[in-house]
């Protein structure tokens, strides 16, 4: 379920070659593990089309059923024709109509992939990307524009044929037959100032579910801030159903990074819960000891290790908050605002840190095991906080009990 009052789907997109089965199920489901609910796989050639139903058969014997999203430039109308087993195993088709064809083919070609998305009764995605914009909409609307007494600039004209683009090709999906539930738009630019006026703009004249994302966004930090900050001003103002954080990876770098950055911007944002998050202060003069990185960073890995495990198991363990603080000058007040938090004494202090449960400083630990024992006391609270999925009567909503405690 995409748009009106459902949450916020997060989806990525795999980088492998779609005719290679058994690389393009294990992206697929790595992704899916980390979180993405939907995954797009490109579907460039024969070959790919043909690999689809095996793609979706093998991740089903797997027990993953996260929907493929099929990526159709140039040829999508012969391979969803002529492939019957790839409709069919696809949940969404993504049809770019800057890529459908040229002149009187376009339409034709257009009208093709609508039809077999009606056959399959599949909703579509008309996907706009500035680096391939339909041309002669474009051409058009310059034309028009050079014509008018004060006219735009070119890169007004080109937002507004992104969205001409996207919405006129939702309604000419609409004559042929498709729903305007059945349609997702997006308009990607790789520039955050015109990807909000795009969507602003794109909002503004339909009411499509508008998926999101900053296309090409780049590499490392550039590409998660640039991203972030594009996505959260149109997230604010109630833009956006679902979204995807395009990061170019490092050389055989992690592709379930942009389903990580993507979770962590819904949650933030205070949208959508997927993990607990760790507030943790960034130290200073105060901490000069590396045991205040290490505590935080273990108790992180720690979180994202158990988390699969917990989300089957605890209902509500995802909006779990835990702080990790440095020293006593901002520790003892984070900790409180957190579920659980835990509090370093600072450099030269004597080596005891006060553990915050619920707003209540509930024990103090000491020694080389302080890591481990707060992890075990993350556990036991996980425990008895949340209630079991498998079994409710289970939680009795008792304090935790952990051993590490020592007051
Ligand atoms: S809580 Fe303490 S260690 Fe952390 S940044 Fe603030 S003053 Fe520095």
């Amino acid at each position: 379920m995409v748009g009106g009052d459902a949450p916020i789907v997060v989806q990525s997109m795999t980088n492998t070659d779609t005719a290679d089965v058994e690389g393009t199920v294990a992206q697929v489901a790595t992704l899916a593990q980390a979180g993405s609910e939907l995954v797009r796989i490109t579907v460039d050639r024969e070959d790919a089309a043909k690999a689809v139903p095996h793609i979706r058969d093998r991740l089903d014997q797997m027990g993953v059923d996260v929907p493929l999203v099929g990526d159709f430039h140039y040829i999508g109308h012969k391979l969803l024709l002529g492939h019957p087993a790839c409709a069919e195993a696809l949940a969404k088709y993504r049809i770019n109509p800057g890529n459908v064809g040229f002149r009187e083919k376009r339409d034709r070609q257009f009208t093709t992939m609508i039809e077999v998305a009606l056959k399959y009764d599949r909703p579509v995605r008309i996907g706009v990307n500035w680096g391939s914009l339909d041309g002669d909409l474009l051409v058009r609307l310059m034309d028009e524009n050079a014509a008018l007494p004060m006219p735009k600039t070119a890169a007004q004209v080109t937002q507004e044929a992104l969205v001409v683009s996207a919405v006129e090709s939702a309604a000419k999906a609409e004559e042929i037959g498709l729903g305007a539930d059945r349609i997702v738009l997006s308009c990607k630019v790789s520039e955050v100032q015109g990807l909000v006026g795009v969507y602003d703009e794109l909002a503004r004249r339909c009411n499509y579910a508008l998926h999101l994302g900053l296309t090409e966004a780049g590499m490392g930090s550039k590409g998660i801030v640039a991203s972030t900050a594009a996505m959260a001003i149109l997230l604010q103002r109630g833009i956006g159903d679902t979204i995807r954080v395009s990061l170019t990876p490092e050389p055989g770098g992690d592709r379930t990074e942009e389903v990580i950055v993507a979770q962590q911007i819904l949650q933030v944002m205070g949208l959508r819960s997927f993990i607990p998050l760790v507030t943790a202060c960034p130290g200073c003069g105060r901490t000069t000891s590396t045991v205040f990185q290490e505590l935080a960073g273990d108790i992180q890995s720690f979180i994202r290790t158990r988390m699969p495990s917990w989300r089957q198991a605890y209902e509500g363990v995802e909006t779990m908050s835990v702080a990790v603080m440095g020293c006593i000058v901002n520790g003892p007040g984070e900790s409180k605002h957190a579920d659980i938090g835990i509090s370093l004494p600072g450099t030269g202090e004597e080596p005891a840190a006060p553990v915050f449960i619920d707003g209540q400083k509930r024990m103090t630990l000491r020694g080389p095991q302080l890591a481990t024992e707060f992890q075990a006391i993350v556990e036991d609270y996980v425990r008895n906080r949340y209630p079991s999925r498998n079994n409710p009567a289970d939680h009795d909503g008792a304090e935790p009990t952990s051993s590490a405690a020592a007051q």
